[in-house]
């Protein structure tokens, strides 16, 4: 297969300065996929000033064309959709039907959102004193940098660049160091629908030089950032020098509840998906099972033994519902935190090791795990971001609300029961941005998506993510007001 390996400036695709290279490698057998080309300061500084020379014209721009733009996209998108699934799947390990069901089509449904919504963003008119009009316009914040970590790359193209291009700003997005093959895909569908040059940079390079340049980066007005809340901490800092806005996007730690009167039977399958999709590498994973200690028992045994029929392997396989983790560093990452919990008295029900299968041990595979611990535990505290597990029970509503709020996260939790007003109590008193009840993990392009606390701060989708890309001017016109008295002669 061929891969775009090159920086996108300006409209074209080019090699470093330098001419330094990232090596990509296919984390189902850490074989080499592509050496992608490295930005470093001096190609930022490039992009920037293409984004900077584009601004002007694309935020005149009608918001109709630029709409017109982005549903194009979202076409060729799907017309490519074949391609951008097995580039996703070489790159990250999702498995293809997740890469072609989930990933490719979220891509395109969020692109074609935004599109619809470019000239449908409205200011307003406030009713001032009389005499005067006061509007309110929506203006582009102007050059976004945006920075997307390596666990869904594709769809964060969409999740990021939709609303931020809907709104008229232009961007230098840095994509991870791992996964940078479908955003580069993407750049060149989006040369190919006509993106005028310059409003779309995307630069794959490292986060401490790359990234961290681009967050300090005078003439960036805003950053976006997903990723974990360490970097994110950085990113606050580095925005500080020209006070630039930023969004950040960070971890989490989802309570997934299961009352003793929920559906058994979809709570158990939705939790399985809530961990093991995406190998858990989602930051709104439900990552900490809390089960009712009436129907702990029954519950374990269904999600155990649903746990030990996922098929994991080969992401190219279309019957793989579980492929790789991303990298092997991340991997045994991972597998490490299976001793951090032996060692607090945690006991692993399931998994803990790499699948037995010798077609996939030069790969980042790992068995789902399941393992039993307390709510402070690190494996209860920390974000895991894998297919990893643990489990606790409680006897009642308060109990579990204080478990649920007790981390320093606060980004998606969820509930499993047949009582509405459990439902609507638990979930108002859950400290978190997202709540799902009797589902999980559900996202739509017009949902509010984001964290509080340490998940972060800003939201993804919707008109909350138009907002975040632009800022309110207040326009004042003295219609028919007598002069103002002051300084009256
Ligand atoms: P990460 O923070 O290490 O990296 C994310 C991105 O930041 C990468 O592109 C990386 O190159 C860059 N980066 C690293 N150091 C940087 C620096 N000093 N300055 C600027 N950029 C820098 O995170 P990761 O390990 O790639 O991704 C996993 C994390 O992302 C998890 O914590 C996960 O929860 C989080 N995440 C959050 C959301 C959300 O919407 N809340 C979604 C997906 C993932």
């Amino acid at each position: 297969m061929q891969f775009q390996t090159k920086l996108f400036i300006d409209g074209v695709f080019v090699d470093a300065a330098d001419r330094a290279t990232i090596e990509v490698l296919n984390p189902h057998n850490n074989s080499h996929l592509a050496a992608v080309a490295e930005a470093k300061p001096a190609d930022i500084d490039r992009a920037v000033e293409a984004a900077t020379r584009a601004f002007p014209a694309w935020s005149s721009t009608a918001p109709s064309e630029r709409g017109r733009l982005l549903l194009k996209l979202a076409d060729a998108i799907e017309a490519h959709g074949d391609a951008l699934a097995q580039i996703e799947a070489l790159d990250t390990g999702h498995p293809i039907r997740d890469a072609r069901g989930l990933d490719v089509a979220r891509t395109a449904a969020t692109y074609r959102y935004f599109g619809g919504m470019a000239d449908k963003y409205e200011g307003f008119v406030v009713p001032v004193d009389p005499g005067f009009l006061n509007y309110v316009t929506r203006e582009p914040v102007g050059v976004v940098g945006q920075i997307v970590p390596w666990n869904f790359p594709l769809m964060f193209t969409s999740w990021k660049m939709g609303p931020a291009l809907a709104a008229g700003n232009t961007i230098v997005m840095k994509p991870a160091e791992l996964t940078p093959l479908s955003s580069l895909k993407i750049a060149e569908l989006m040369a190919e629908v006509g993106f005028p040059r310059g409003v779309v940079n995307i630069l794959p390079g490292y986060g401490a030089v790359a990234g961290q340049y681009l967050a300090e980066h005078p003439g960036v007005h805003k950053i976006a950032f997903t990723g974990s809340t360490v970097t994110g901490r950085k990113i606050v800092q580095a925005s500080a020098g020209n006070l630039k806005r930023v969004q950040l996007e960070l971890g989490g730690k989802g309570a997934n509840i299961v009352f003793d009167d929920a559906d058994l039977k979809a709570a158990v399958a939705g939790s399985a998906f809530a961990i093991f999709h995406n190998q858990g590498q989602a930051c709104i994973a439900g990552s900490r099972l809390l089960l009712h200690e009436k129907i702990a028992d029954e519950f374990l045994d269904a999600f155990i033994a649903l746990a030990k029929s996922i098929r994991v392997g080969n992401p190219l396989d279309p019957a793989t519902e579980m492929g790789p983790l991303t990298s092997m560093g991340h991997r045994d990452r991972v597998l490490g935190y299976c001793e951090v919990a032996r060692q607090q008295g945690g006991e692993i029900l399931m998994g803990g090791k790499p699948p037995d299968d010798p077609t996939l041990t030069k790969g980042c595979y790992l068995m789902p795990t399941i393992v039993r611990a307390k709510p402070a535990d690190r494996v209860c505290q920390e974000e895991v971001f894998g297919p990893f597990v643990s489990v606790t029970t409680f006897r009642d509503e308060a109990e579990v609300i204080e478990i649920a709020n007790g981390t320093s996260y606060g980004l998606g939790g969820g509930l499993w029961t047949r009582d509405l007003r459990r439902a609507h109590a638990v979930a108002r008193h859950m400290t978190s941005g997202m709540v799902w009840i009797n589902c999980y993990k559900r996202a739509h392009p017009g949902s509010p998506f984001g964290g509080v606390r340490g998940s972060g701060y800003g939201r993804e989708m919707g008109f909350e993510a138009m907002h975040e890309y632009t800022y309110p001017k207040s326009v004042w016109v003295n219609v028919d007001a007598a002069v103002p008295p002051f300084y009256k002669r």
